[in-house]
């Protein structure tokens, strides 16, 4: 199912935009001229749960033209500790159409396309054609793998954050001058437990993705390519680790 909130011209920012957005506008290093690429960009957010909550209110705040959200799950209760998207009255809506209500409440001046599908290797062409940059925001590795090869298909960027228990990663891949998700992770199917989680870490981990979205769109330079940021959330330790590719990935390396 697809539904798009509004249906807008990507020509320059009006009156009310320059309003909406005086705050960035006015930050150093950023001005009419990123808000403008930000205008023209369309972003693919993988996931509206509790990394895709806080990246694409981020990302709608912050006037990105085009945002394409996709979830094939329906909001649960306990999934409101953390995913913030979603509300008590949304309990059995799907999350794609939560996430289209509440973002086209935040900013109606911007095309917010939502999508109530699952994400595999035959549907994620159409879902992510033309997306600037992929976000991450998934829970899982074998869907992970999905946007992995399209990606490197399509050399489109993507902005990725994962959660275990109290820790937690962010890292930007941009094919191909960096590692790929298939070089940081082994594809092992899932268990089906619950994982735990606190809220909090995962609004951390969203925000910072959609921080580093809008660096990229905007043309500020990220410094996450080739490093992988790690989140100890209980002792509030931040520590940047190398990242490299490996030469025998099946997926991004050289063939033999
Ligand atoms: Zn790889």
């Amino acid at each position: 199912m697809r539904k798009i909130a509004s249906q807008k011209t990507l020509d320059m920012l009006t009156q009310n935009e320059e309003t909406r957005y005086l705050r960035q506008l006015i930050l150093p290093d950023f001005g009419a001229a990123a808000q403008q690429r930000i205008k023209n960009s369309k972003v693919f957010v993988a996931g509206a749960g509790g990394l895709g909550g806080p990246a694409s209110i981020y990302l709608a705040a912050a006037g990105v033209g085009h945002l394409v959200i996709v979830d094939r799950d329906r909001v649960e209760l306990s999934n409101l500790n953390r995913q913030i998207l979603h509300s008590t009255n949304d309990i059995d809506v799907p999350k794609a159409d939560s996430a289209l209500q509440t973002l086209s409440e935040l900013n109606p001046d911007i095309i917010i396309e939502t999508h109530h599908v699952s994400i595999d290797d035959s549907s994620i062409s159409e879902l992510a054609k033309d997306a600037t940059i992929i976000v991450d925001c998934l829970d899982n590795i074998p869907t992970r793998m999905v946007l992995n090869r399209y990606s490197l298909s399509t050399n489109t960027p993507i902005v990725h954050a994962g959660i275990d228990c109290w820790t937690a990663q962010l890292t930007v891949l941009q094919p191909p001058f960096t590692p790929c998700i298939n070089c940081l992770f082994e594809d092992v199917p899932e268990d089906g437990k619950p994982k735990p989680v606190l809220g909090a870490v995962a609004g951390v981990m969203g925000t910072m993705q959609a921080l580093e979205t809008l660096k990229f769109l905007s043309g500020n330079t990220t410094v996450l390519q080739n490093k992988l940021l790690f989140f100890d959330a209980q002792n509030m330790d931040w520590v940047k680790i190398d990242l490299h590719k490996n030469p025998h990935c099946p997926q991004c390396g050289q063939p033999t």
